[in-house]
């Protein structure tokens, strides 16, 4: 009979010394766990994918050049053919569609386009209510468009759920409840107990629940079936077609393919921290990696043990945050372990080493101690665009026929259906209220270069592993960082 424990062991610092403390008879340890897991996103493992499209091979034309097969380049697809259907659309992917950062997301959408209701104050405290409207307009957008093209993404509204590891966080989440109250989100705020019994963990002291509005999807159903709606709208589509060279030309821009080309009078970038030639752009977004495991289905006797009746995305209060949700099959998605790797190198060969995970693992035991008997089947990271809004933003160049939109810093699944709405208006000049407001003229500001980047992210990211249980330097440069108007 498995006894849940309640005590944790404190942070260790070698890998091999990792192991959780249970008196389960199935303890397994981190190296154990994941001993069978699979390198690659747990989403992306599917047969439901659909075939792949064609390379481009032949130099076309096109009236509008989308860059990227993420959530940001197929909602500018659908909603460019769904708003202007004269327009001859072209998208090119670099790889396959939703094998960047869209489909390793933890799949936890939120109504805000701002990455929060406290970054929206944080960075635009003029400008909430219009913020906050623009957020449930585009999640009414989001449903309306999944019905119409019949996208089965396994969504499931149950809200989101920001849970209290330090009994310190609660006052935190105090005046989280206030902010969201005033502006009408369906919230509650719940004490140790009653928390425990949405969810059951020794650490949780307490937590906020936003119930409706937010929820969890699976994020590369949702991108495949945003692919399928582009295809049936008519936007040509080629997959394994990076971009490898863009000029201006004037009245147009050529973009040059590997074996072929595409010429446009305007462009939507989304592709993410990618270089794509423009230099501006890798100034202001910087590549943070991001990692996630995914446990083996819960049977249920052991989803049980932890409760979790209704099944909500759900962040905690570290500094080094965990998120964590259920898919269809009860694996429990547990995110949230992120590192910089010089340049923003978009193919780390630590994704694939189980050590880079053990912290990770070590985490979700401590997290659910009643689980030291599952094991993880896959493992991933991905790429975070971080800015120092925190939250998407577009911005024009090659002379206004091009418009890059990224910068979700981690929160883009809904919040990119926004963002290339923006960008599209921008793009086509067409007038829309969001245009009146900073969020679509202001850009984030500049990162410093490296090896600067590299130094400052090597030392913030150590920082957050000790800033909550040591304080010291740790937390006292997080505050720098803060008061330089990054987000933590
Ligand atoms: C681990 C992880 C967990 C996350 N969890 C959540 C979450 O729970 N909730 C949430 O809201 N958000 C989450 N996010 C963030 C969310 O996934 C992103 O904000 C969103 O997917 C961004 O979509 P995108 O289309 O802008 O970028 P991407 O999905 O990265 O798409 C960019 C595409 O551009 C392509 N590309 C790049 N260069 C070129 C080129 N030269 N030519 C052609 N194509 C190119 C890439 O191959 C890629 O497919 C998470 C992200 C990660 C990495």
């Amino acid at each position: 009979m498995f006894t849940p424990i309640h005590a944790v062991k404190p942070m260790m610092s070698t890998p091999a010394e990792i192991e959780v403390e249970s008196r389960s008879p199935f303890t397994l340890s981190v190296q154990e766990a994941l001993s069978r897991t699979r390198f690659f996103p747990y989403w992306l493992d599917n047969p439901a994918e659909p075939p792949t499209e064609p390379r481009l091979t032949a130099d076309v034309e096109a009236d509008l050049l989308i860059v990227g097969g993420g959530f940001t380049g197929l909602w500018a697809a659908v909603q460019a053919r769904e708003q202007m259907p004269h327009l001859n659309v072209v998208l090119i992917e670099a790889g396959k569609v939703a094998h960047g950062a869209s489909g390793r997301a933890g799949g936890i959408i939120s109504t805000s386009v701002m990455h929060g209701l406290p970054n929206a104050v944080r960075v635009f405290p003029n400008d909430i209510a219009q913020l906050e409207a623009f957020g449930h307009h585009n999640l009414d957008g989001f449903e309306e468009t999944l019905k119409r093209y019949g996208i089965d993404a396994d969504i499931e509204w149950n809200g989101e759920m920001t849970v209290a590891v330090d009994p310190e966080h609660i006052e935190h989440l105090q005046g989280d409840y206030e902010l969201h109250t005033r502006y009408g989100h369906d919230v509650v705020l719940l004490d140790g107990e009653a928390t425990r019994e949405q969810l059951d963990s020794p650490l949780f002291a307490g937590a906020l629940w936003s119930r409706n509005r937010s929820g969890i999807v699976h994020p590369a159903k949702l991108a495949w079936g945003l692919k399928r709606a582009a295809l049936s709208l008519g936007v040509k589509l080629y997959e394994h077609t990076p971009l490898i060279d863009v000029i201006d030309e004037g009245q147009t821009v050529y973009v040059r393919t590997p074996e072929g080309s595409v010429r446009a009078p305007r462009v939507v970038f989304g592709s993410g921290t990618a270089k794509v030639g423009i230099p501006d752009i890798n100034r202001r977004v910087l590549q943070v990696r991001d990692h996630v495991l995914a446990t083996e289905p819960l049977t249920d006797e052991q989803l049980a043990r932890i409760g979790w009746k209704n099944r909500q995305g759900i962040y905690d209060t570290r500094t080094q945050l965990n998120y964590f949700r259920l898919t269809k099959n009860n694996n429990i998605i547990f995110g949230g372990l992120v590192s910089y790797h010089f340049d923003g190198d978009p193919n780390p060969p630590q994704d694939e080493k189980a050590e880079t995970y053990y912290r990770l693992a070590q985490a979700f035991y401590r997290t659910f101690p009643q689980l030291a008997d599952v094991r993880f089947s896959h493992a991933w990271g991905g790429p975070i665009d971080y800015c120092s809004r925190g939250s998407v933003f577009a911005k024009r160049y090659l002379n206004d026929k091009a418009v890059f939109v990224a910068g979700y810093t981690g929160f883009g699944v809904a919040a990119s259906r926004f963002g290339a709405f923006m960008g599209l208006n921008i793009l086509f000049d067409r007038n829309s209220p969001e245009r009146a407001l900073d969020i679509a003229n202001q850009s984030p500001t500049y990162i410093p270069p490296e090896p600067v980047r590299w130094l400052a992210a090597k030392v913030t990211f150590h920082a957050f592993d000790g800033a909550d249980a040591e304080g010291g330097w740790k937390r006292a440069w997080i505050k720098g960082i803060k008061a330089m108007g990054f987000p933590m």
